[in-house]
């Protein structure tokens, strides 16, 4: 196992070495549960993003033409590390995000996955040969790697975000230039100290914490970098994918949801409620895939509020190191006032707090598990991703109406729906706009199944044998079998 403290990285990691921004800047990273100083980190600008974007240039040719065997064998000894090193990398996560030891653990082993998932994918990228229109002609499809990737990740998941684009870039023979979220660099910096490990050739993976909007631009803005894949914000999404436009860049976008959690009365109370809890306050209710609105059905309302309030107020809320933590802190306090002006107005407008419903005694950006009930489409959490832990229940009557109002969002990421009416979870789960619905799951993230999104929450997979094509172009090779 590697040592903790040969883990954290506190410069960018450039062509192979680790280095400082060309200017000097160096950014603080808090630890959420007591606003500690964990260290600085290089903090890079536009000029060290193009040198950043040279370097994975220099490194595209060579990578490319190794044998997909090689690239696996090298993703597949990262993944390895990457489990021996689980501990260490976990508490590291805590640190900086926030999340429960026990949901860092399982975001380090879900990042492993993904380069495990990839290795072997990466020796299945399959070309075609198809019947061509003469008989001296030839028609071969090959799938070759789009070029240099430039990869931009958010917070939630500072491991996970960044194995879910790097494994299959790597895997299809891209090389990359990934700029983390500035809350979370240390996560992505030790990955690539593992990756450096397992034998990573100098250029082909770059990590450059630093300025959003100007790294963001000298990524975008440049013609050698042909790939953009983005998880973060709508809202920043739709900057990144119109400033792509000048150069035509293929481009992904995993961005942010409004999941509707539909709990019909026919439905197992107990396991709608786990679902629930699951789906809603995970990492303190701060993912792109958390129930956002509960569609209760009327004739359960009231024993399905009751008993996930109850198992709400029974989560322990501490510090994601404490033994027993089930909800750290929020990541920072503007995602405490966002919360608490969401909660104001809903109650403002009728919703009655069951449990929580405001900022927890630890203080800090701690924040009380709450459960709403009376929520109406009126209110702003009905439209807004919470991304905290508030629970507001909506009530409905028919299938119809639940589908109805679940869709009525400009949202389409995840969504759940728990009936024990197999054929009626299969018929709403068709109906529903969105990418993945969870039937009777209250968390269905993994590297075997397509992650992604329609409407505002984005385009293109992650993860699954479908994940790798974002990263392939087809070339179409016409063959005159009687030409000298
Ligand atoms: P965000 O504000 O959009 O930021 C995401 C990343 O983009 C950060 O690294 C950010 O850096 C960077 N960024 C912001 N403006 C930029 C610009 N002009 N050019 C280049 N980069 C720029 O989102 P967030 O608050 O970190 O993350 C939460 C959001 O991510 C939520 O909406 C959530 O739903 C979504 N999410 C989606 C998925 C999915 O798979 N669909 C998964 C996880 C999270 P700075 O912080 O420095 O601005």
């Amino acid at each position: 196992m590697t040592p903790p403290d040969t883990l954290i990285r506190r410069q960018a990691f450039v062509g192979g070495l680790w280095c400082d921004a060309l200017d000097g800047r160096r950014l603080a990273i808090t630890d959420p549960a007591d606003g500690s100083e964990i260290c600085e980190v290089a903090h890079l600008s536009r000029e060290d993003a193009k040198r950043a974007i040279g370097c994975a240039a220099e490194a595209l040719p060579a990578w490319r033409a190794r044998p997909a065997a090689e690239r696996a064998a090298f993703l597949r000894r990262w993944a390895d590390l990457v489990l021996e090193s689980i501990e260490p990398l976990a508490k590291l996560l805590t640190r900086e995000q926030g999340k429960p030891l026990a949901e860092a653990r399982a975001e380090i082993a879900q990042a492993a996955a993904f380069l495990g998932w990839f290795a072997e994918e990466a020796r299945r990228v399959y070309g075609d040969l198809i019947p061509a229109p003469r008989a001296d002609r030839r028609t071969l499809v090959l799938k070759q790697p789009v070029g240099v990737v430039a990869a931009i990740t958010p917070w939630n998941f500072p491991a996970a975000m960044v194995a879910r684009k790097v494994a299959p870039a790597l895997a299809a023979g891209c090389t990359l230039v990934l700029k983390p979220a500035p809350q979370t660099p240390l996560s992505a910096l030790a990955l690539a100290v593992l990756a450096e490990a397992a034998g990573l050739p100098p250029g082909v993976l770059n990590i450059i914490p630093g300025e959003a909007e100007p790294i963001g631009n000298a990524l975008i803005d440049s013609h050698a970098v042909r790939k953009l894949t983005f998880t973060g914000s709508t809202a920043v999404g739709r900057q990144l994918l119109a400033r792509s436009a000048a150069t035509l860049k293929r481009v992904s976008l995993e961005l942010g949801g409004n999941a509707p959690f539909i709990v019909f009365a026919d439905a197992d109370l107990d396991a709608a409620v786990e679902g629930a809890i699951e789906s809603k306050f995970r990492n303190s209710g701060q993912t792109c895939v958390c129930a956002n609105r509960l569609l209760v059905e009327d004739s359960i309302y009231d024993a399905f509020s009751a008993r996930l309030a109850a198992r709400a107020k029974a989560l322990v809320v501490a510090p994601g190191l404490a033994p027993g933590s089930q909800q750290g802190p929020l990541i920072d306090q503007s995602a405490v006032d966002k919360v608490e002006a969401l909660i104001a107005d809903a109650v403002d407008k009728g919703a009655r707090v069951l449990t929580g419903g405001g900022r927890h005694v630890l203080g800090g950006t701690f924040f009380q598990p709450t459960v709403l009930t009376e929520a109406t489409a009126d209110m702003q959490l009905c439209q807004a991703e919470i991304f905290g832990p508030v629970a507001p229940l909506y009530r409905f009557h028919t299938e119809n109406e639940a589908v109805a109002l679940a869709d009525a969002t400009p949202f389409g990421l995840a969504s759940y729906v728990y009936s024990s009416d197999l054929g009626r979870a299969l018929r709403v789960g068709e109906a529903l706009q969105c990418g993945m619905v969870g039937i009777n799951v209250g968390a269905m993230s993994t590297e075997t199944a397509p992650f992604g999104g329609v409407k505002d929450s984005g385009f293109g997979r992650e993860g699954s044998m479908y994940g790798i094509d974002e990263y392939l172009d087809l070339k179409y090779l016409s063959l005159d079998l009687s030409a000298r």
